[in-house]
């Protein structure tokens, strides 16, 4: 289980979260959805360990182990992904060097021998699965890339990585119709018995093509309702505004 509880955090000392609390139990996929600069992103840096981003209480645990208590490279190592909403792009560093890179250090750390040829294979096999074209590992990552290209490089890095928890941040803005519900099938083959998600979208339809288990709405740093997918019909006919009136007082 991914467990948040009344997570407080600062950016620039401004309180930014103001008691978020979320469970997500293996197995499931949540529906992160709220108004821009809610804490949506906030939400997924901090859980990623961000620099700048200040937990001034509360907590957060995976399977149990307080992932605030380590570094981000050993929460990346514990099983944590974060897909970007804006993917950073390193000109000069090809997405092969990048992936070969990130899995040989998943490798180092397992005690597992590096067999480049093998970690070759297995890059080129989860290109198929994502589609991403071959010809795309010879670029520099994520320059030059259309916004739908760098959510499906993201998708590909999961896909290697194999997270215990992944955070997957607008994974379909940017993106055709076409790619949205071709992602969103990848997304839900992704569900394991092992593996947590939160998705963050601001489309309605997510819930169309997605297996959801539960919808977060998170307004002001705070989140303002929990529940079934129903949750997205009244955020549609009530707006955030709306639905954030008929909250209940915290
Ligand atoms: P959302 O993803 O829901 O649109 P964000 O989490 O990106 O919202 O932002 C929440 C609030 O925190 C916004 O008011 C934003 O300006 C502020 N914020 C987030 N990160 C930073 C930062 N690095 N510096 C200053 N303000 C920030
Ligand atoms: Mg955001």
């Amino acid at each position: 289980m991914l467990e948040i509880s009344n997570l407080h955090v600062t950016v620039d000392g401004v309180a930014v979260l103001q008691g978020v609390s979320l469970g997500i139990p293996m197995g499931q996929t949540h529906l992160l959805m709220g108004h821009n600069g809610a804490g949506k992103s906030t939400l997924g840096w901090v859980i990623a360990g961000h620099e700048g981003y200040v937990v001034t209480a509360g907590s957060i645990t995976l399977g149990g182990e307080d992932l605030l208590a380590l570094p981000p490279e050993e929460r990346a190592q514990a099983g944590v992904f974060l897909g970007y909403q804006h993917p950073v792009a390193f000109p000069g560093l090809t997405v092969v060097q990048f992936l070969r890179e990130v899995l040989e250090a998943q490798q180092r750390k397992a005690g597992q021998p590096i067999d480049a040829i093998k970690t070759l294979k297995q890059i080129r096999a989860a290109c198929k699965e994502v589609g991403v074209p071959e010809t795309w590992l010879k670029r520099s990552l994520n320059d030059a890339f259309s916004g739908g290209e760098k959510k499906r490089m993201e998708l590909l890095q999961m896909k290697l990585l194999q997270p215990r928890f992944a955070i997957l941040d607008e994974y379909d803005s940017g993106l055709d119709i076409d790619s949205t519900q071709e992602l969103s099938r990848f997304i839900n083959d992704q569900r394991t018995p092992e593996r947590a998600m939160l998705l963050i979208s601001h489309s309605p339809r997510a819930i169309d093509y997605l297996d959801i288990d539960q919808v977060h709405i998170i307004s002001d740093g705070k989140i303002v309702r929990s529940g079934g997918v129903d949750l997205v019909s009244e955020l549609v006919a009530a707006g955030y505004t709306g639905l954030e009136a008929e909250a209940p007082a915290a």
